[in-house]
């Protein structure tokens, strides 16, 4: 990598992508958020990027106000973030936006030829065959940064050209409602769905990780990134979080990637990848952590990973609607307008909403997005 775009820098993942850039002395020239202006305006002081952009209007105006004695270019809205992405002057960018709103940053990244590191997992999940196919048609790579797939990629790195694989196998921690029944989960509420045993993270995947439908985007976007089945992806619970992910080959010969949970070690594997740095993950005591646990996912509290499953089973537009639903029901849920335990369900009865047929485009893609949303928001009032 040589020059960088960060969208999302304001988040979790940004914020810890801006980390790794001091510590490798990176200089992003542009930086993207939504809304937060005072977190921008210090990175764009201490960054000096070329461009920035918010998408809220009014936040960007502010934004430009604020940093008038800087030689840094505003810009605003979803086509400011796009512009971002395709900023001739970075070579790679890293995709860290939250939620659908990510997928036309990523599209505009791809048809600026731009190298991609993706953490915004809902952008593969959403429109996987468009993503897939735009990065074939540009020639563009796409570097995952999610530490589990990270973990699968790094792990592929030894494998034979023909690549023999035969199961991919992704570690979940549980969350922090692991091994509750799904009559105990009827009165938890967000402060309990908002504390992750291991990781710290934005709220929307924090809540994702609490319903386990964060697994299940994980495993539809280790389809669209590793092109395996469905059905070659399984999840084990994993409580300490320090076996990342595993993968097998024909000759039951498994491979993992293990490392202390801290995200600045697969965004910074996305960004020098093939090459490896000193990085400032914790060296692993294996004594210390003492024992790695595993478990079987618990479907029947937690049905999100299987709404999920089927849904790329299904496949066209299914993954998107069933995102969708999951962004709506997730939203609501951490504004207290519903329960914890009628997410799944409500995502579940929203599917049928949506179309049954239908090729993956953008167009159809944000048709069903606002479908969703809306199916999502008239359920939960009844
Ligand atoms: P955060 O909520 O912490 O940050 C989200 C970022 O996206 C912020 O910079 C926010 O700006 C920006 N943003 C929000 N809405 C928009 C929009 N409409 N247009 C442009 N930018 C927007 O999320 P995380 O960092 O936790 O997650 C980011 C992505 O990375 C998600 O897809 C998540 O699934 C994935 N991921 C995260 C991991 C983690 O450890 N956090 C691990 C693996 C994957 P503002 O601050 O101004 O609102
Ligand atoms: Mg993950």
């Amino acid at each position: 990598m040589e020059t960088l775009s960060i969208l999302g820098s304001t988040g979790s993942i940004g914020t810890q992508a801006l980390d790794v850039c001091r510590g490798r002395g990176y200089k992003p020239v542009a930086l993207a958020a939504h809304s937060n202006v005072k977190l921008l305006e210090q990175q764009i002081r201490e960054f000096s990027p070329a461009l920035a952009a918010l998408t809220d209007e009014a936040a960007a105006r502010d934004l430009k106000t604020r940093v008038a004695d800087m030689p840094v270019k505003v810009l605003s809205g979803v086509q400011g973030v796009c512009e971002c992405a395709g900023f001739r002057d970075a070579d790679t960018v890293l995709n860290a936006v939250v939620g659908m709103a990510g997928l036309r940053p990523t599209l505009a990244a791809i048809h600026a030829k731009k190298r991609i590191a993706l953490a915004n997992k809902e952008t593969l999940v959403a429109g996987g065959p468009l993503i897939i196919k735009a990065a074939e048609d540009n020639g563009v790579k796409i570097l995952p940064v999610d530490s589990e797939h990270s973990a699968i990629f790094q792990c592929l790195q030894a494998a034979p050209p023909n690549r023999a694989l035969k199961r991919v196998i992704l570690t979940a921690s549980g969350g922090p409602f692991f091994g509750k029944t799904r009559a105990e989960l009827e009165n938890v509420t967000l402060a309990d769905a908002l504390k992750h045993p291991n990781w710290s993270m934005g709220s929307k995947i924090t809540i994702d990780s609490a319903t386990m439908f964060n697994k299940g985007l994980e495993l539809i976007e280790a389809v669209w990134l590793f092109g395996v089945k469905p059905e070659n992806v399984d999840i084990v619970v994993h409580r300490e979080s320090i076996v990342h992910s595993l993968i097998e080959f024909d000759d039951n010969s498994v491979l993992a990637q293990l490392g202390y949970p801290d995200m600045r070690l697969p965004i910074q594997y996305a960004l020098t990848y093939p090459e490896r740095y000193p990085s400032q993950e914790r060296q692993l005591s294996l004594a210390q952590v003492g024992t790695l646990s595993f478990f079987e996912p618990d479907n029947e509290a937690f049905p999100c990973i299987n709404i999920c499953r089927r849904a790329i089973i299904k496949g066209g537009l299914a993954p998107a609607a069933a995102n969708s639903a999951n962004e709506e029901a997730n939203r609501l849920f951490r504004e207290g307008k519903i329960r914890f335990a009628d997410i799944a369900g409500l995502i579940g009865e929203a599917a049928q909403a949506a179309p049954q047929s239908g090729e993956c485009t953008l167009e159809n893609i944000e048709a069903v997005d606002s479908l969703m949303r809306s199916e999502i928001q008239k359920l939960s009032k009844r």
